[in-house]
């Protein structure tokens, strides 16, 4: 399969007067695998549905490789699509199923019953190509699924909350299943799902949208530490976002008064922060680090535990910041084996080091 890389320029959808996708630009490299991420009706659906053809835009154009597409018809653009309601057709095996796409092209039969077995090896059922999709898991159509859109090496696939469907553990295999097959045919790929955890561990870059727009783009890193805006940092993963003036600047580092004490504090910005701006940091939870507060502790920020909670592998630490000008906090920190380190009611001091303080300027 050769892959071709994705650009959109200046894409947009209305319905009647609601804005589903303003004007929208994207790059998708070559072979890289792209996820949009965001809310219930931000507007990834509209995105996937205008590049597949399925929709028709109101602006701007699709580009495949440097070949315009934008209102081709769905079948003349070489891109394959899974959607989240994978119907396979019943009445047909599973070979026949996948060989389908190959007799629509009007592939010749024995070439595409071989087509269709060697993309049944490469999602690892070879045996079930007699079988009829009700005879299969929910796990299993859905594998079914990606090979029938494989099969005819479309250069980009498009994949619409494939994963749904499925149940935690099947989802987590079906992750490793689809970076094992984006792996070997390097095909590039867009995929759509508001599970923020499968959007960073199985993509080369995140898209994240909100209302009808990109928010932020970058690597799941990026996104994760240097959220540009409070949207981003708040919808990806927990944080503790504390309102700060900042006092001074040097080089990428600030210094910064927090809440009505003006206790000091560090933390890192790209340039677009001025003195005497009021701006968030942002802090994850895991970087936050806590101690019984004792005498004399006024130089750091305190709060009380309001909720101990041991998840397994990491216990969080639920406080109230003593300052009632700032938000409740959360602490994470590895569970130790000697047990739990921290009780409903113990006031604690709060620290950081200013590297893992992020600096945020945008709403
Ligand atoms: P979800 O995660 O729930 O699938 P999404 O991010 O994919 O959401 P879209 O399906 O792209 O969101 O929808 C974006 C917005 O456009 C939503 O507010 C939706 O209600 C609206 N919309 C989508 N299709 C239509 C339509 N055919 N007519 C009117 N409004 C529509």
């Amino acid at each position: 399969m050769s892959s071709s890389s994705l650009t959109v320029q200046k894409l947009s959808k209305r319905y009647g007067e609601f804005v589903a996708l303003a004007e929208t630009d994207l790059t998708v490299a070559e072979g890289e695998f792209l996820t949009l991420l965001g809310p219930s009706g931000s507007g990834k659906t509209t995105l996937l549905s205008l590049v597949a053809g399925l929709a028709r835009p109101d602006g701007g154009a699709v580009l495949i490789g440097t070949d315009e597409v934008t209102y081709s018809a769905p079948h003349l653009r070489d891109i394959g699509v899974v959607f989240q309601n994978y119907a396979l057709f019943p009445h047909m095996t599973i070979l026949e199923n996948i060989a389908f796409p190959l007799k629509m092209r009007k592939v010749q039969a024995e070439e595409a019953r071989r087509r269709a077995q060697e993309a049944l090896e490469m999602i690892r059922l070879p045996h079930i190509a007699q079988r009829y999709p009700k005879e299969l898991s929910g796990g299993q159509q859905q594998r079914v699924a990606l090979a029938r859109c494989m099969v005819y090496r479309p250069s980009i696939i498009l994949m619409d909350e494939p994963l749904g469907a499925l149940d935690k553990k099947l989802r987590e295999h079906m992750q490793l299943e689809i970076k094992r097959i984006h792996r070997e045919l390097g095909a590039t790929i867009v995929y759509v799902t508001h599970d923020q955890e499968e959007a960073m561990t199985m993509s080369d870059r995140i898209c994240l949208m909100n209302s009808g727009r990109i928010e932020q783009l970058g690597t799941p890193g990026d996104l994760y530490f240097r959220p540009q805006t409070l949207f981003v940092a708040d919808f990806l993963g927990e944080s503790n976002l504390l309102p700060a003036k900042v006092e001074a600047i040097a080089g990428d580092e600030i210094a910064l008064a927090i809440g009505s004490r003006a206790v000091k504090a560090r933390a890192l910005a790209d340039g677009k922060v001025s003195t005497g701006d009021t701006i968030h940091i942002m802090i994850r939870p895991q970087n936050l680090s806590i101690e019984l507060a004792k005498d004399g502790d006024d130089d750091r920020l305190g709060a009380t535990v309001t909720d101990v909670m041991v998840t397994g592998s990491l216990t969080k630490v639920y406080m109230k910041a003593s300052d009632e000008e700032l938000p409740d906090l959360l602490a994470a920190f590895p569970t130790r084996a000697s047990g739990q380190t921290f009780r409903i009611g113990n006031v604690v001091a709060l620290s950081w080091h200013g590297t893992d303080a992020v600096a945020i300027t945008g709403n």
